[in-house]
């Protein structure tokens, strides 16, 4: 579903990704980690060409990812941040109906039903007349969450979703996510969540310096990785 070949990305002369390659099969859960500056947001925010890479080439659905392209491509790639990034001056309801009206050109009521039904998921049927000031941090990352559910993306992008938010706000947050790895959706998540990690993905990615270290299931990487970064990564993080 997603093919990432040979990427690489240079600011100023210092190069941030050195040749990256992976790819994601449908329904799969990919979890990224490594030490701050290894890349990772860089990595993330050139698959959807929020920053343009220099080299390399991303598939998503065998069709290349192009400047040309890009609003088409970008529609099919939910993007989930660490500060939420969701309107301020906007409803919890309108936050996840402007975009599908804007960009899918969706009508008014089924952009509505639409809201509803991911607000239900996210367990917030009850804020959509909310503002995103009035909802704690957890709340509002998964109505950032379910606005982007409401994109029908091919796949889902997570920057560190937890990172602002208090230990005891994570959980619910992190609950969402792994039911939806269980649910089939195709998801690449920065985290350092580690619990999240071993339950939800199927592959976990160490990325230092630009490069990815190594990859494998979450049983070989806690349990029985040789590498010795990964291993000293792991015993600080986990
Ligand atoms: P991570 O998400 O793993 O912490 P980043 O991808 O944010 O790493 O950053 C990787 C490196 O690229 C860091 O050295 C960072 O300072 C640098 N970098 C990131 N964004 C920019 C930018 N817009 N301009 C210049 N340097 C940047
Ligand atoms: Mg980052």
């Amino acid at each position: 579903m997603l093919d990432v070949q040979n990427l690489r990305k240079a600011y100023d002369g210092l190069e941030v990704l050195k040749g990256i390659s992976f790819s994601l099969k449908k329904g799969e859960t990919k979890v990224l980690i490594g030490p701050s500056g290894s890349g990772k947001s860089t990595l993330l925010r050139c698959i959807n060409y929020l920053t343009v890479p220099d080299a390399g080439c991303i598939k998503l659905n065998n069709a290349e990812v192009l400047d040309g392209n890009i609003d088409s491509m970008r529609a099919k790639m939910g993007f989930v941040f660490q500060d939420f990034n969701l309107f301020s001056h906007l409803t919890v309801l309108d936050n996840i109906r402007i975009c599908q009206m804007k960009v899918k050109g969706k009508d008014k009521h089924s952009a509505t039903e639409r809201a509803h039904q991911e607000l239900m998921r996210v367990g917030l049927a009850d804020k959509s007349n909310a503002y995103p000031a009035e909802l704690s941090g957890g709340q509002q990352q998964r109505v950032s969450i379910a606005r982007a559910l409401a994109m029908d993306p091919d796949v889902l992008l997570f920057d560190e979703p937890t990172s602002a938010l208090d230990p005891e706000l994570t959980g619910e947050v992190t609950r969402v996510m792994q039911q939806l790895a269980k649910d089939g959706m195709t998801m690449v998540v920065v985290t350092h969540e580690m619990n999240f990690a071993r339950q939800a993905a199927d592959e976990i990615i160490f990325m230092e310096h630009g490069n990815i270290v190594e990859q494998g299931s979450p049983e070989s990487m806690f349990n029985e990785s040789t590498h010795e970064r990964t291993r000293a990564f792991l015993n600080v993080i986990a």
